[in-house]
């Protein structure tokens, strides 16, 4: 069994060829500066190989991506036959989508008919979808979405205090992203926990965008971003919680539009709006050891936040588990988990200094053996999820 992953964005996609089953990757790679000009890098086993080829739309990007699978050096399958099943990165399902879908072209109308919701992403996913569908015609298509692991919310939890027709009429309310990260983390959490029943888990995705959510026995009930990405954590280049003032305010004094003060707040601000230096962590806590205050002010920002985060949650559920840490910031900075979890033994997470420092790619618990709750640090498997939930659907595993 082969599944070809595919997320689709606006002027990139994201590839992968992986066998649900043994887990294995053959392929992964990226297209870029689609509609631009156009850059392939592959990588197959322990090797890469980047192709300058003009992409003037997806099409041409998902052609080269199949042809680089099938003839190119790195050619890792002997034709199209040889991939079972599609399975997509879809962004917004609203209220519509509580799990992973078989492509029809009623989900796709359902997906045009969300569009608004994600007027970036939504497109491109349908774009991806239609055009798998013509270049492998027949094969099954499976939808994977974002937002899905997050509606079994309560609506206590996901409605914002406006009023309620604006739920009603327009779907206004929390739906939360990076679904499929949160439900694999938690998963894996479950599995690493002694305790069976009523486990209360806090996952902190922490990448170029962030969330965090709290699952309590497997099921989401709440989560940090809301409508839209842009709301919850500071991010790499979004502002997160922002009061709906401050943003008025800021529109009024720099005679912004509303899509101006969007752009702001979701590709100006966060850790490059505050440092002033770049969007990338890294970059900021060396900016932060070589002295620049601004680079300081970010990370203690970005770590405070998340720290408000975790003890929301673990009000929301009662109590604490487990509290995992995952994606690029998560997974590698030990900085950032030493500052969230600094102080909080009295919730029963008490990080355990030499284990956190320990570099490593694997799942592990960085908790001193008296903590009372556990504290993982678990590399996110995204396309895992996509691909064995394309697997369960194409099989009639799950309907
Ligand atoms: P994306 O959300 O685009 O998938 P990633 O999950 O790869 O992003 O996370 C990217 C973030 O992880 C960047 O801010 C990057 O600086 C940070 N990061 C990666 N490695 C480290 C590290 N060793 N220490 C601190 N931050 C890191």
């Amino acid at each position: 069994m082969l599944v070809f992953i595919l997320n689709a964005g606006s002027s990139s996609l994201k590839y992968q060829l992986m066998n649900p089953i043994s887990k294995e990757v053959l392929a992964t790679g990226l297209c870029e500066r689609i509609g631009i000009d156009g850059i392939l890098k592959h990588e197959f086993g322990d090797n890469k190989l980047t192709l300058e080829v003009s992409m003037p739309t997806h099409k041409e990007a998902i052609e080269l991506v199949l042809k680089t699978l099938i003839e190119s050096e790195g050619k890792v399958i002997n034709s199209i036959d040889d991939i079972d099943a599609i399975g997509h990165r879809a962004v917004h399902g609203g209220e519509e989508f509580a799990s992973s879908v078989m492509v029809t072209p009623k989900v796709i109308e359902t997906m045009k008919k969300l569009i608004p919701l994600a007027p970036l992403h939504n497109p491109a996913n349908i774009m991806g979808m239609e055009i798998c569908q013509e270049l492998m015609p027949g094969k099954p298509n499976v939808a994977v979405f974002d937002t899905a692991f997050h509606q079994t919310m309560p609506d206590y939890a996901y409605m914002y205090a406006l009023p309620y027709e604006q739920y009603t009429k327009h779907g206004i309310r929390k739906y939360g992203f990076h679904g499929t990260s949160h439900y694999f983390v938690s998963n894996e959490a479950r599995g690493m926990l002694d305790k069976k029943h009523n486990t209360r888990i806090i996952v902190c995705h922490l990448g170029n965008g962030s969330s965090v959510s709290a699952v309590l026995n497997g099921k989401c009930i709440d989560t940090s971003m809301g409508l839209t990405p842009v709301q919850g954590l500071m991010m790499g280049t979004r502002a997160g919680d922002v009061g709906a003032g401050a943003i008025s305010y800021m529109m009024s004094q720099e005679k912004l539009t509303i899509d101006q003060a969007l752009d702001i707040m979701n590709k100006k601000s966060g850790i490059l709006g505050i440092s002033g230096k770049s969007s990338d962590l890294r970059e900021v806590l060396q900016g932060m050891q070589d002295g620049d205050d601004r680079c300081r002010l970010a990370v203690e920002m970005v770590a405070y936040n998340i720290k408000k985060y975790v003890g929301a949650y673990v009000a929301a559920l009662d109590g604490v588990d487990a509290l995992c840490f995952t994606g690029g910031i998560g997974e590698n900075s030990s900085l950032i988990r030493e500052i969230v979890c600094a102080g909080l033994d009295g919730m029963g997470l008490i990080i355990d200094p030499t284990k956190n420092n320990k570099r490593s790619g694997k799942a592990r618990d960085i908790a001193t053996n008296s903590s009372a709750a556990r504290i993982f640090v678990i590399p996110t498997n995204e396309e895992y999820v996509i691909a064995n939930d394309t697997y369960k659907i194409v099989s009639g595993l799950e309907k």
